[in-house]
């Protein structure tokens, strides 16, 4: 596609011998203008008549005219008249050469436009000096319009480019900031200023480091205060001693020319509020030098909401509400580990409702969840808050109580046994009654074996299946 520098008369100023055309009805005097031209080295091309002329000059277009006044059927100065009216020839000198030697027609002809008359009978040497000295005016004229054509084309691109760019900038839907060498704002497009809560003005100029420092997080407890101000908020080093923050990414495309993608980060409003944040900044590279940078970011609180839900669906029964068997199993590898490395004794309970298969027979398998959900409240109420709960079978459930000790564990399981037995379940207007077996496996630090989640689960399976053998509604616990 061709530029519009392109398209800029690419001849540019003039070099060497000028192309002139000579007008003149006394075939003499062409021979004699053509011999004393060409020997200076112009090229020379002669036009007999006003109309010949004319069409030689709208062809070619010539760098002078030497142009004679008394012709017949058209003039000297129809044909000066005509040469002015057409944009691509009204700025060729006109040299009036004519016979004429009265002020009224000299004056007539400079009117016209002519740039030059000389009279006849001429003497070389003058006329040879006055066509130099205007063909020198036409080349430096020339070379003035070249080079305002081509600023013109310049500045028509850079304005049709400025104009792409922010009509791209702002119909982005991403935050995208322009930050100077200073850590300043450069360029704010509307996106990123909706994000933030401000106008883009109020941004362009400013301080960057405001908005995403990544000291602000650090600093988090201040915003939490509901007694301060937007005035009493921090404000980092680096907004006045220039940045230096190792993790700001910012500072490392400034300063290192790095470019820092999808990184993750929390961005700042104006009102003082928050919001989850990926972003990427890039260094602008001028001539291989930094000379600012551009930081692009999006809002991802929805991902990270949608996020959290998944993992939290991940972990859950969806049942019961409760932590599923693998998130259940998981936390209390970690927390027996912990046990581990502190020394202090922790239970594990299995535990199992009874009969649950006449509930589902007598009920239905609706008023089956509802104990099932109930049964996981109760657990839940009798339990502290450090211990752990999960649902890891149909109606079995698990739980492992930390830093306690066998009596501890016999109370606690009988505590949660008597809260079943007691609590009723009420499902469609009857009320459903069930009991519990629990069996416990002790977690005892020094016993290596005792330690590993399969021998704990399969000695506490024991332990609930001895309970059930021992009529059910009871505790037993696995001998050690
Ligand atoms: P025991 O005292 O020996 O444990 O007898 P039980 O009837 O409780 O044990 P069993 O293993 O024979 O039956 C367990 C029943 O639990 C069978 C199964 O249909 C039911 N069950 C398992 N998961 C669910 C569930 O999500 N909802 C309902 N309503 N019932 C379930
Ligand atoms: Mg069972
Ligand atoms: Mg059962």
């Amino acid at each position: 596609m061709p530029t519009h520098i392109d398209r800029v008369d690419a001849k540019g100023p003039l070099h060497g011998g000028g192309n002139i055309l000579i007008v003149d009805d006394n075939p003499q005097n062409l021979r004699l203008l053509i011999t004393i031209l060409s020997a200076e080295g112009h090229k020379v091309r002669p036009a007999p008549s006003g109309a010949i002329a004319l069409e030689s000059a709208f062809s070619t277009v010539p760098d002078l005219v030497l142009l004679d006044i008394m012709m017949p059927e058209m003039d000297g100065y129809a044909v000066c008249q005509q040469l002015k009216a057409h944009e691509e020839t009204q700025s060729v000198p006109i040299l009036f050469i004519s016979a004429l030697d009265n002020i009224d027609e000299k004056l007539k002809a400079f009117e016209m436009g002519g740039v030059d008359y000389i009279t006849k009978p001429f003497q070389p040497k003058e006329i040879i000096a006055r066509i130099n000295t205007h063909l020198s005016l036409r080349n430096v004229q020339k070379r003035l319009e070249h080079e305002v054509a081509m600023r013109t084309a310049s500045e028509k691109m850079l304005h049709e480019l400025t104009q792409k760019y922010d009509l791209i900038l702002s119909a982005a839907a991403e935050g995208i900031l322009g930050i100077d060498k200073q850590c300043a704002y450069s360029f704010v497009n509307p996106a990123a200023a909706a994000m933030l809560g401000y106008e883009p003005s109020e941004l362009t100029g400013s301080a960057c480091a405001a908005i995403w420092h990544p000291e602000y997080e650090k600093r988090l407890p201040f915003f939490d205060d509901p007694t301060a101000t937007v005035d009493m908020k921090p404000i980092p080093d680096c907004l006045t001693k220039g940045c230096s923050c190792s993790d700001c990414p910012v500072h490392s495309s400034l300063k290192q020319g790095d470019v820092v993608r999808q990184k993750e980060g929390r961005l700042w409003r104006k009102d003082g509020s928050s919001f989850d944040a990926e972003f990427v900044s890039s260094p602008i590279m001028v001539e291989g030098k930094v000379e600012g940078a551009v930081m692009v970011f999006s809002d991802i609180t929805e991902r990270k909401r949608m996020e959290k839900k998944l993992k939290q669906l991940a972990h859950e029964d969806a049942l019961t509400g409760v932590s599923n068997r693998r998130a259940f199993l998981e936390r209390a590898e970690e927390e027996i580990n912990r046990t581990k490395r502190y020394g202090h004794p922790a239970a594990f309970l299995m535990m199992d409702i009874d009969h649950f298969k006449r509930i589902n027979d007598s009920y239905g398998h609706h008023a089956g969840d509802e104990v099932l959900k109930s049964v996981s409240r109760v657990c839940l109420d009798a339990l502290r808050i450090n211990d752990l709960f999960g649902r890891i079978g149909g109606e079995e459930f698990a739980a492992l109580l930390p830093e306690t000790s066998n009596e501890q564990a016999k109370l606690a399981a009988d505590r949660i046994r008597i809260a079943i037995e007691t609590a009723s379940c009420p499902v469609d207007g009857e009320t459903i009654l069930c009991t519990m077996s629990i069996g416990i496996a002790m977690v005892q630090p020094q016993n290596e074996k005792s330690t590993r989640l399969e021998e704990l689960m399969k000695a506490a399976d024991d332990a609930l299946y001895t309970a059930k053998s021992d009529g059910r509604n009871c505790v037993r616990v696995a001998s050690t």
